[in-house]
């Protein structure tokens, strides 16, 4: 027989990662009663069979769950909750869990969630590795006109972006894999052909969040696709469209792609605008509680959009110091987002989220339920 792991500190590492009201769960079910994906999956108790493995200190059987990921955070459990326990914030302090334990270098999520000022030192040295390399691969400074592309050479920041790009990519994939392993474990028991055909789920849920529509709170599910969007299209005039976008010209108004820009700029405003103001007010359980990767999260990506934005218009006004300055700026933001938010950070749900729709179904189909 397979004995079972019990970790007793678990409950204080949940408490730790934003589940400060996990104690005053007297499992009583209405959580689960709530939830619309306890029908959608069968019965499965969410989120209270979360809850009760965090009670319990099983860390297998939680990291061999999935439904911390079919969670969307809706807050619908919190608000049926007569314990005040706040279920829907223990499954975001799952989420945390699960990441730092799919971190495949098994220290640099638990250093970023667990120590004290674990973000600001990660950020610090991100930016100053950032300058470091800006310094030495600038180039040369012409101050009576703005020449952005000369200041910033098209082909270093191309390539700096690839690259970065690149292992963030192999970064989260090597982890999804990890993911894989400890929920679904291997094939046996599916069809390739019918595991071929669910791959489908994963470029649906990416790009549409659809189940989060389901959720009562409707508003959330628009305002989460426009943060989406707006990464999306950043994505696009950053990466496969660089070469248009930073040059010597005008931009703003002037090249057609800059509506993109715009667009993007627009997007990621309105859905900030309401995120920050949601969690300021605290009147939706969405945002009631706020960890502090929550607040480093929406306030550097706010520094990289308002950067961003005053680049632009720094540029278009022909201002060169300040054009290079704040672009410069923008840059190292954009780093230390990148580099920390993407697999570190509440970003990495995008990816794991759309992953572990699909490892459910797979898991359904060989009988297992979503659950180990
Ligand atoms: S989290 Fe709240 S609603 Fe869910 S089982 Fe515990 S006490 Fe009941
Ligand atoms: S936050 Fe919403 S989706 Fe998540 S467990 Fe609660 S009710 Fe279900």
């Amino acid at each position: 027989m397979r004995s079972i792991r019990v970790n007793p500190n678990l409950m204080t590492i949940f408490e730790m990662l934003g589940a400060s009201s996990i104690r005053k769960c007297f499992d009583c079910g209405a959580c689960t009663v709530t939830c619309p994906f306890s029908e959608e999956y069968g019965g499965e108790p969410f989120p209270r069979r979360i809850i009760k493995y965090v009670k319990l200190g099983v860390e297998d059987k939680l990291v061999a769950s999935l439904e911390p990921w079919l969670c969307y955070h809706c807050g619908d459990c919190s608000d049926s909750c007569p314990k005040g326990a706040d279920p829907s914030e223990i499954l975001a302090a799952a989420r945390r869990y699960l990441i730092i334990k799919y971190d495949f270098t098994g220290r640099v999520s638990r250093f970023l969630h667990l120590t004290n000022y674990g973000w600001l030192i990660g950020i610090l040295i991100l930016a100053t590795i950032t300058l470091l390399i800006g310094l030495i691969f600038r180039g040369p400074i012409i101050s009576d006109r703005t020449m952005l592309e000369t200041f910033a050479p098209v082909i270093v920041v191309d390539t700096a972006g690839l690259i970065v790009f690149a292992v963030l990519a192999i970064f989260v994939l090597l982890n999804v894999y990890r993911m894989y392993k400890f929920t679904v474990g291997s094939l046996k028991g599916i069809p390739l052909s019918i595991a071929v055909k669910e791959l489908v789920e994963i470029p649906k849920h990416f790009l549409t969040q659809v189940k989060l529509s389901r959720c009562s709170f409707r508003s959330f599910y628009f305002i989460h696709l426009m943060i989406f969007y707006g990464y999306a299209l950043s994505f696009i005039l950053f990466v496969p469209l660089l070469r248009f976008t930073l040059t010597n010209e005008p931009f703003l108004f002037k090249h057609p792609l800059s509506i993109l820009g715009i667009i993007s700029t627009i997007l990621f405003l309105i859905g900030l605008f309401y995120i920050i103001r949601g969690r300021l007010e605290k009147k939706h359980h969405v945002w009631k509680y706020s960890h502090t990767s929550d607040w480093v999260y929406i306030w550097l990506l706010a520094l990289v959009v308002v950067s961003g934005i005053l680049t632009g218009i720094f540029r278009t006004l022909d201002y060169p110091l300040p054009t290079y300055i704040m672009f410069a700026l923008h840059i190292i933001l954009a780093a230390c987002f990148l580099v920390l938010m993407v697999p570190f950070s509440k970003w990495s749900h995008l990816a794991y989220r759309p992953f572990a729709i699909y490892f459910a179904r797979l898991k359904m189909i060989k009988g297992s339920g979503v659950h180990v």
